[in-house]
Order: structure tokens, then C-alpha cells, then sequence
């Protein structure tokens, strides 16, 4: 970048920063898309003019509240949980309920930020937001998270409705969470609408949602390769993670011909060089879904795979590259090692789940780097497919469903060609932002000042 954006990027950051103070990871979030945008909004004096990047940066509203829950032995227990309601520009807010010990206001405030450009870039009418709380679902009861569910939704109902604002799944929010959140919200809210997505297929879910995000980012990958003429079939893929996300791209890619080696969690990763086939992968998921084990047990069922405590996959040689578990699970020396490995494709199945540097290191290596905003939408995108039939009261077969979410994640990579190709190579970091940004501007622009 030229003396001027590089000025005009750091007095933006730091105005930023000064008006959030300590929030790193929405800072973080913040400069990658303002390093893609710069450029363009200095060439374009109507976004500058109307102080589109400042707007943007500051939420609509947060709201901010107490849960008080009841454990198994009577204890009162108190947990803070959020709703930033970020941006709802070109449709109603939307965004995922992440419930995990790590969550704070910042880390909420750069998903929120995010889920504004990945909803903008599906192509279909949200807007951004994102919630939660630190509350710990590991250990809990079915009983004690179906309280503390209850318990904040006696709060969220209110700020949340099928036009207005739809939460969804997140890390630590699955189907259970889910249900027991939109039981108590059809009870007082009085009606049955599709004001949660993630449902249970017998009470308003859609097919294909549990696999969509992991699914979307196998077929975001595999878009990138065929640009180049090339495809997943026959490569060796690391996978992060072991939840929804990491579970269903490990299906789609094996199903593509990939051999998936490895996943992980919080307490180490596992590494299979025969390949985490279907069989294998099924006892993952009863594993991890069902019993709500933990992933270092597959060593125990499958003992020519070895299990490394408290390290992640990207030592284990590989040509894709999936992190599908949480923020930040990849920095620069671990981008290096992968470099060296020879990985060629790295599509981001967790919102942003590659450090800044390690995300520019794959760039300038030429490699194919699917940011998430882009490579994890297809969740989002069949959330917003929930919506849809909720509102016609109707159910899509899997097969139509199926078929939706790769046109959409076709056109997102489409999208990011347009907007970050040099003619030769295509910068997705910045054919996301500018794509998912140009959308919402318009939209801004057109309202004049609100
Ligand atoms: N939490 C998911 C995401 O990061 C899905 C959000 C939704 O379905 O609303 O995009």
C-alpha cells in the first residue's frame, strides 16, 4: 500500500482502538478488513464522505445482562451474556449464540463485525450480530443448560424476533442449547416463528443445516482448486476441531476424495495417517456428540493413530489445511511449517481462526487462502435457507437444501474472484471484504444519515 493508505489505516486503527480499549481481538478483526478496504474507500470519496468505515466499526446497540441459573446441588449461579446487534443494513440482525468461558465483550464485537460481511456475502437479506456468554457448557448437565438457557431467554426474548433478529448455533450451542432456547422463546413470545434457526427438524429446522458450515468450506475449497485446475481429490487434509464444523468437513472432503489425518480439541489432536474415513468418522460423532467425550479416546478405538496432548495439527504434513476450531489457532510459525510442508489450500471453517501474519504469509506464498467471512458462510447461508421455509411453512428435501448451499458458496467464490483478481492471482482476503463491504455501503449510503 501506498504512504497515504498506510496513514490513513493507522490513524483509523488507532481512533478505533482509543474508542475500544483492550478489545485485541476486535481490533484484530477491524484492521484485517480496514487494510482491504483502505484502498478503495480513498478511491471512492462518497464511503469517506459519509463515514461509512467509522459507522460500520460501531455497533447498532449492545445489550448486555445477568443469567441467573440454578445448579444440580441448588447453588445460585450467575453468568454475563451478550447480544451485539452490529449492523442491519440490508436485513434483519443474524448471527450465532457462542456459550464458552473465553467469551467477553471484544470477542463478540469482532464475530458480530465479521457476520456482517460473511451474511452480506451470501446474498441473501441479514444483517450482522452475534451473542453469548461466558457461561461453561462442559460438565453442565442437560438439566443445568436447559436452566441456564431458559434463564437468558427470559432476557433475549425481547430483544430478538423473526424480522428483527435470529440467533443461531456457535461454539457450545448446538442443537440441545437450541431447542431448550426456542422452547422457552415460543412460550413467551406466544407464537411459533422461525425467530431461531438450528432448530430440530420436527419443529422448524432445516436439512443439511448441522453440516452446512463444514460442507460450505469443503465446497469453498474446492472451488479455490478448480480455478486452477485442480481439486481435493487425493490430498492429505488437517483438520482442526472436532465439533459440527470440523465433523462435516472431514465428511465432505473424504467424500471428495481427500484423506483427512487429523482433528483435534481443546486437550490435544490426533493424527490417523490411514485417513478418518466414514466409519471412523461416525464413531467421532457419537463420540462427540452424543456422549460428549473427549477426541484422545479415537486412539483408544483406532490404535494406529497417536494422540499429541496440548499441541495442534499443523506439524502433520498436508496440502489442505481446515481449521474448523476457534480464533487465533494458527499463527505465523505454524503457518511456516505448513508453508514448508508444501500445503497448497487453507479454507477457514472457524471465524478467524488464522493470526494476521500467518493469514499474510499464506498470501504472499501464493497459496490458496479462503478467509472465513467467505469459506465458513455456507452456515449462515442455510440459516438463512431455515428462514426462508420457516416464512413459506414448508420443508426443502436434503437434496434441495444440498443443492442451494453449493450454488451459494459457488457465487461467494465467484464474488471474491471479481473483486480481489489481479488478472493472474486472486487475493481472497480482499475480494471477501470488498464484496461483502460494497453490499452494505450501497445499502447505508442510500438511507443517508441513520
Ligand atoms: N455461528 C455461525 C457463524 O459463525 C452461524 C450463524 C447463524 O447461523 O446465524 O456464521
Amino acid at each position: 500500500p501506498s504512504a497515504e493508505v498506510t496513514a490513513e489505516i493507522d490513524s483509523f486503527m488507532q481512533g478505533l482502538e482509543k474508542r475500544n480499549p483492550g478489545e485485541v481481538e476486535f481490533h484484530q478483526a477491524v484492521r484485517e478488513v480496514t487494510e482491504s478496504l483502505m484502498p478503495f474507500v480513498l478511491e471512492n470519496p462518497k464511503y469517506k464522505d459519509a463515514q461509512i468505515l467509522e459507522r460500520l466499526t460501531e455497533p447498532d446497540r449492545i445489550i448486555i445482562f445477568r443469567v441467573t441459573w440454578e445448579d444440580d446441588a441448588g447453588n445460585i449461579r450467575a453468568n454475563r451474556a451478550w447480544r451485539v446487534q452490529f449492523n442491519n443494513s440490508i436485513g434483519p440482525y443474524k448471527g450465532g449464540l457462542r456459550f464458552h468461558p473465553s467469551v467477553t465483550q471484544s470477542v463478540l464485537k469482532f464475530l458480530g463485525f465479521e457476520q456482517i460481511f460473511k451474511n452480506s456475502l451470501t446474498g441473501l437479506p441479514m444483517g450482522g450480530a452475534k451473542g453469548g456468554s461466558n457461561f461453561n457448557p462442559k460438565g453442565k448437565s442437560d438439566r443445568e443448560v436447559m436452566r441456564f438457557c431458559q434463564s437468558l431467554m427470559i432476557e433475549l426474548h425481547r430483544h430478538i424476533g423473526e424480522d428483527t433478529d435470529i440467533p443461531a448455533g456457535d461454539i457450545g450451542v448446538g442443537g440441545r442449547e437450541i431447542s431448550y432456547l426456542f422452547g422457552q422463546y415460543k412460550r413467551l413470545a406466544n407464537k411459533f416463528v422461525g425467530t431461531l434457526t438450528g432448530k430440530g427438524l420436527s419443529f422448524g429446522g432445516s436439512l443439511v443445516r448441522t453440516e452446512a458450515t463444514g460442507y460450505g468450506c469443503v465446497y469453498f475449497c474446492e472451488n479455490m482448486f478448480q480455478r486452477i485446475g485442480d481439486s481435493i481429490d487425493g490430498k492429505t487434509v488437517a483438520i482442526s476441531g472436532s465439533g459440527n464444523v470440523a465433523i462435516y468437513a472431514a465428511e465432505k472432503a473424504t467424500e471428495l476424495g481427500g484423506r483427512v489425518v487429523t482433528l483435534s480439541d481443546s486437550g490435544g489432536f490426533i493424527h490417523d495417517p490411514d485417513g478418518i474415513d466414514a466409519e471412523k468418522l461416525a464413531f467421532v460423532k457419537d463420540l462427540k456428540e452424543v456422549r460428549r467425550g473427549r477426541i484422545s479416546d479415537y486412539v483408544d478405538k483406532y490404535p494406529k493413530a497417536t494422540f499429541h496432548s496440548d499441541a495442534r495439527p499443523w506439524s502433520v504434513p498436508a496440502q489442505v489445511a481446515l481449521p474448523c476450531a476457534t480464533q487465533n489457532e494458527l499463527d505465523l510459525s505454524e503457518a511456516k511449517t505448513l508453508l514448508k510442508n508444501g500445503v497448497m489450500a487453507v479454507a477457514e471453517g472457524a471465524n478467524m481462526p488464522t493470526e494476521l501474519d500467518a493469514a499474510y504469509a499464506f498470501r504472499e506464498a501464493g497459496i490458496l487462502f479462503g478467509p472465513a467471512k467467505a469459506a465458513n458462510a455456507g452456515g449462515v447461508a442455510v440459516s438463512g435457507l431455515e428462514q426462508s421455509q420457516n416464512a413459506l411453512r414448508l420443508s426443502w428435501s436434503r437434496e434441495e437444501v444440498d443443492t442451494k448451499l453449493k450454488t451459494i458458496m459457488k457465487e461467494i467464490h465467484e464474488k471474491c474472484v471479481k473483486y480481489g483478481s489481479d488478472g493472474k492471482q486472486v487475493d481472497y482476503i480482499d475480494g471477501a471484504n470488498l464484496a461483502g463491504f460494497v453490499k452494505i455501503a450501497e445499502a447505508m449510503l442510500a438511507y443517508g444519515a441513520v
